[in-house]
Order: structure tokens, then sequence, then C-alpha cells
């Protein structure tokens, strides 16, 4: 990496930054993709969100991308946002522009992408989100994007659930989104082709590896597929449980890839081969096997 006048800025917003694997996917892209671009992070003070995203841009910071907590505080402090992260309720790339900066949302199209190229046709599926924050916000949008079929929501905080639900349907324009508090599952019917179950809850989360949101194997067995956005640790007790009774499971690591590799794209206006996102993912899962 040569780092000289013209070298371009990129970087990360967020609390805790420091063990992001976003500074490896987006340098490693610039590397391969011979950009003159550089990308680091950012560990903002809560209260210093809005000169942050002010200096940012004073700076002509060209993109950044924002994490936890500050997805949805961001986005009062934008110029313009995508329609899609507006419903969604959070942003996670911002892209340089004269006036301020422009939100988008690449999570809900990572995870669409991901379940993708794991060979999951979400247009043919019937779904289960577990949990209602963030994360599920943009499974919920994706799923109903590109799909008509039901999707049930079972998150421990009813209500939260319900609103979510209730925001979608509306949005969509169909009732599409069915809730139920995590214990009722039950009401869930069963069908002969099975669910894929997507698992956003933060429930699994290293260092709570043997922990999962839901116990009884019953549910696992509702399901043929199931996706957990956690990829630390790698395999996750959700992943184990529906492989105890013989599903497919997958982790959240190629949705972080391609929110990135999508940030990435949008930044610098151009498309990453095939060949290199997998060469990304592949020092993903060389970083994450080092840490671990
Ligand atoms: P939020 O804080 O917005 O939501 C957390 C969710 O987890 C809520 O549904 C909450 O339920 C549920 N939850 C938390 N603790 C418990 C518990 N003890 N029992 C039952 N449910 C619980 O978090 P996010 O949606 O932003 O993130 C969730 C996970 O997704 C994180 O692990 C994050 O790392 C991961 N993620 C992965 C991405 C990827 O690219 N792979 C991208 C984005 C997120 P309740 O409403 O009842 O509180």
């Amino acid at each position: 990496m040569n780092i000289d006048g013209k070298t371009q800025k990129y970087g990360l917003i967020g609390n805790p930054v420091e063990h992001s694997v976003s500074p490896m996917i987006h340098n490693f892209l610039a590397d391969k993709m011979k950009q003159n671009m550089v990308y680091s992070t950012f560990q903002v003070n809560s209260e210093d969100l809005g000169n942050a995203i002010d200096g940012a841009h004073a700076l002509k910071i060209q993109g950044l991308n924002v994490t936890v907590p500050y997805k949805t505080e961001v986005m009062k402090l934008l110029s313009t946002i995508e329609e899609d992260a507006k419903i969604i309720g959070a942003v996670n790339t911002l892209v340089y522009q004269n006036e301020g900066y422009h939100g988008r949302n690449t999570d809900y199209e990572g995870l669409y992408l991901a379940m993708k190229s794991d060979g999951i046709d979400i247009s043919n599926e019937h779904i289960i989100i577990l949990g209602a924050g963030g994360a599920a916000r943009a499974a919920v949008y994706m799923c109903m994007k590109y799909s008509d079929y039901p999707i049930y929501i079972l998150n421990r905080t009813k209500s939260k659930a319900e609103k979510l639900a209730s925001e979608m349907n509306q949005f969509f324009n169909r009732t599409q989104v069915t809730t139920f508090a995590m214990n009722e599952y039950k009401e869930i019917p069963e069908i002969q082709k099975g669910y894929v179950a997507i698992q956003t809850t933060s429930v699994g989360l290293y260092p709570n590896i043997y922990d999962v949101v839901i116990e009884e194997e019953d549910f696992y067995k509702l399901l043929h597929t199931g996706y957990d956005v956690i990829y630390n640790p790698v395999k996750t007790e959700f992943m184990n449980r529906v492989e105890s009774v013989n599903g497919k499971s997958y982790n959240g690591l190629k949705m972080l890839l391609y929110q990135g590799i999508l940030a990435y794209e949008t930044w610098r206006n151009l498309d990453v081969p095939g060949e290199i996102s997998n060469e990304v993912l592949k020092k993903m899962k060389e970083e994450l096997h080092e840490k671990a």
C-alpha cells in the first residue's frame, strides 16, 4: 500500500471498533483492485457523533461505514438517505457528496447475497425470524422485498416484534408478517418443506457461546435451514441445534462480507469480481480463526 497525497480516505465509525474486520476487508479489496485508498477505524463517543460526521465531511473522507451503536442515530446527520434504509431505520454506509453524506443500508442486500451464494432462494421459502432488533429489521425487509411467502417473527419482547411487523406490512401494503413471543413458536404451522430460520438476536455471541434463544428440539424440527447472523463464534449453538435435527446451517460471515463488498462497490463505483470476493472471505476466515 503506497499512501501519498492522492490517497482517498475511508473508515468505520462506531464504539467499540478495535476488533472490526472491516479494515481488513476494505484494505484487502483496495490492494486487489489496485485502488489508491485507505480504510481505518474511528472510535467515536456518543456526544461527539455530530462533530465526527461534520469533521469527516470537512476532511472530505470519501466514505464511512457506521456500526453499533450509531446506525440509527447517524440518520439525522445526513443530507440524503435511500428509501430502503429509511424503512429499515438504519444506515451502515455513508457516501461523500458536496452537500453532506448520503446514507445507504447494505446489510439487507448483504444478507440476500450471502443466502443466495449458499444456495438459498428466498423467493421460494417460508421464513421464521428470531429477534426484532436492527439486524431483524434488515432481514424482514429483505425477505419481504424478495418473497411473498409468510414470515413469522419471534421475539422475547413481543411488542417490539409487533411494531416491526406492522411497519413492514404497511410499507409493503400486504399482511405477510405475523408475530409471536419466543415461547409461542408452537403456534407456527408445520409445513412439509420446512422453514428457513434467520437468527438475528445477539444470543450466542462470544463469549456466551453456549446460549440459544430457543432450547426445545421441537422448534428446530420445523426448519430445514438455519441462518445465524452471528459469526463469532464461527459455529454458534443455534447452528449446532439446527444440525442436530439434520438441518443445514450457516453463520453471518458472508453477510458481513457482502455488506462490505456492496459498500466498496458504491464508494468506488465498480464491480468486485466473484473471485476477489472469495479471496476476501478466505482472508476473513483466517483472521477470525486467528482471533478465536
Ligand atoms: P439489537 O440490540 O438491535 O437487537 C437485539 C435482539 O436480540 C433483540 O431482538 C433482543 O430482544 C434480542 N435479545 C438480546 N438479548 C436477548 C436474550 N437474552 N434473550 C432473548 N432475546 C434477546 O441488535 P442488532 O439487531 O443490531 O444485532 C444483533 C446481532 O446481529 C449481533 O450479534 C450483531 O453482531 C449481529 N449482526 C451481524 C451482521 C452481519 O453482517 N453478520 C450485521 C448486523 C448485525 P428484545 O427485543 O426482547 O430485547
